[in-house]
């Protein structure tokens, strides 16, 4: 058995040194050799239901991983009488369980669905999503309250924008309040995003298209999003990491306001979904577990870790225990 604060399968009882406040979502999958076009239908070759939603899915990984992890979510319930309802949220609980993650606050709702997302994949492993956060939305202060006690004792607190902004933000405070370092993933990207966001950020991570979104410049370059993290950090984060698909990411910080390039071994992709989701859980387990490494070298195994997730289908984000053993073995 491990030992406290070692990664692993630890004790019942042992604080969760990664929480996640964030979205549960399920994931409707189409596979087809080209994305349709506007108007078009398209026959697909393949369907499956998969559990998604960044804060699921980064949670997910941190603990593949071996991180002891607790999610903060809210998905729907299956009202008897009205079976359509939902018919995914009770089955997400039990998935929570199987991933070895504290499901103490994740909490249920007869109001609204569980969040779901209809994400079609090509043959080059592109895609596209639309999400229906339902239940997600429904996460609320009073929940955050609850959760007080599992938040003030992370090392690590990961949030996103599939729930309420109001929610993510006042996650954070919370966080930063107990000296709990934040991971903030703003996901999806919001053009008008509160300017507390980046202040409350210990880590801002973002990819190519959220980085455009939130600074209005093209990035298209390690340098481009080089000019853009630089924007981010002007904003008041501490550090700022921005992916940047197979060419790895750029990251900077107050400490050193440089940007810095750190590449990845491009690999051919089957599926990126999840890509953004594996490297933000990747890196919440090294700020946890190995929070002496350097950033660069954090980053470098996130990298190494999310690269795995997009040479097979979605759920292989979470490969499970090889992962463990590749991330602790350096
Ligand atoms: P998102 O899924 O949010 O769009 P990215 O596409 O930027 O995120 O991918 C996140 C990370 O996944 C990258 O920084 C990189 O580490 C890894 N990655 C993605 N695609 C590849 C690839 N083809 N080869 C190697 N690593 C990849």
């Amino acid at each position: 058995m491990a030992a406290s604060g070692e990664p692993g399968r630890p004790e019942e009882d042992e604080a969760a040194l990664v929480v996640v406040v964030g979205s549960c979502m399920t994931d409707l999958v189409s596979l087809t050799s080209r994305l349709p076009k506007t108007g078009e239908t398209i026959h697909g070759h393949k369907f499956f239901i998969g559990f998604g939603g960044k804060g699921a899915n980064q949670c997910v990984q941190a603990a593949r991983l071996g991180a002891k992890t607790s999610i903060v979510c809210k998905h729907g319930r299956r009202v008897s009488g009205n079976v359509g309802k939902d018919s995914f949220g009770n089955d997400y609980i039990e998935n929570f369980r199987q991933n070895g993650i504290s499901t103490e606050f994740t909490y249920q709702t007869e109001e609204a669905a569980t969040g779901a997302a209809s994400i079609i994949v090509n043959n080059e492993g592109q895609n596209i999503i639309v999400i229906v956060a339902g239940a997600n939305l429904l996460l609320n202060s009073e929940d955050l309250k609850k959760a007080a006690n599992v938040i003030s004792r992370a090392r690590v607190m990961i949030c996103q924008l599939e729930i309420s902004p109001a929610t993510s933000l006042e996650a954070l405070i919370m966080a930063r309040r107990s000296g709990v370092k934040t991971l903030f993933n703003p996901a999806p990207a919001m053009a008008d995003l509160d300017p507390k966001f980046y202040s409350l950020s210990s880590v801002f991570c973002c990819n190519e298209s959220e980085a455009e979104i939130l600074t209005d410049l093209v990035v298209g370059s390690p340098e481009e999003a080089g000019k853009a993290a630089l924007v981010l950090l002007e904003r008041g984060c501490q550090v700022v990491v921005i992916t940047l698909g197979a060419a790895g990411c750029v990251t900077l910080s107050q400490m050193e306001p440089v940007p810095k390039h750190i590449p990845t071994e491009a690999v051919k992709a089957v599926d990126t979904t999840g890509a953004g989701d594996s490297f933000v859980g990747a890196l919440a387990f090294y700020l946890a577990y190995y929070p002496n490494l350097s950033l660069e070298e954090m980053i470098k195994r996130a990298n190494f870790i999310a690269a795995i997730s997009v040479q097979s289908q979605l759920e292989a984000l979470v490969l499970p225990f090889c992962l463990f053993l590749l991330a602790n073995k350096f």
